[in-house]
């Protein structure tokens, strides 16, 4: 079995410019954990934008601000100190 150390997984922060959004959904589609949804409001545009169902799963990795076309969404690494309220429980 490979052993990781103190390794954790990564968290990530998503950020959503919800009105330079064309609801394409590519980033809804691609996400490997499933962590975004279209929202039912519309953008300026008149579009459907992303919305952020489940940040917890979100692995930084990515994937969504690589593939959108309109540099609307774009995920930076969720910090310990954010994590420090629901983080692991203590002995
Ligand atoms: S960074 Fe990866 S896991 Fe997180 S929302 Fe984007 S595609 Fe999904
Ligand atoms: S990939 Fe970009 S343009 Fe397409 S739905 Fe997601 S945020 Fe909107």
């Amino acid at each position: 079995m490979v052993h990781f150390g103190d390794l954790k997984p990564k968290k990530g922060k998503i950020h959503i410019e919800k009105d330079r959004c064309k609801g394409c959904a590519f980033c809804v589609e691609y996400c490997p954990k499933d962590v975004l949804e279209l929202s039912e409001e519309f953008n300026i545009k008149g579009y459907h934008p992303p919305i952020v169902k489940n940040e917890d799963d979100c692995l930084y990795c990515q994937l969504c601000e690589t593939i959108c076309p309109e540099f609307a969404i774009f995920v930076t690494l969720k910090e310990e100190e954010e994590e420090g309220e629901k983080g692991e429980s203590r002995p």
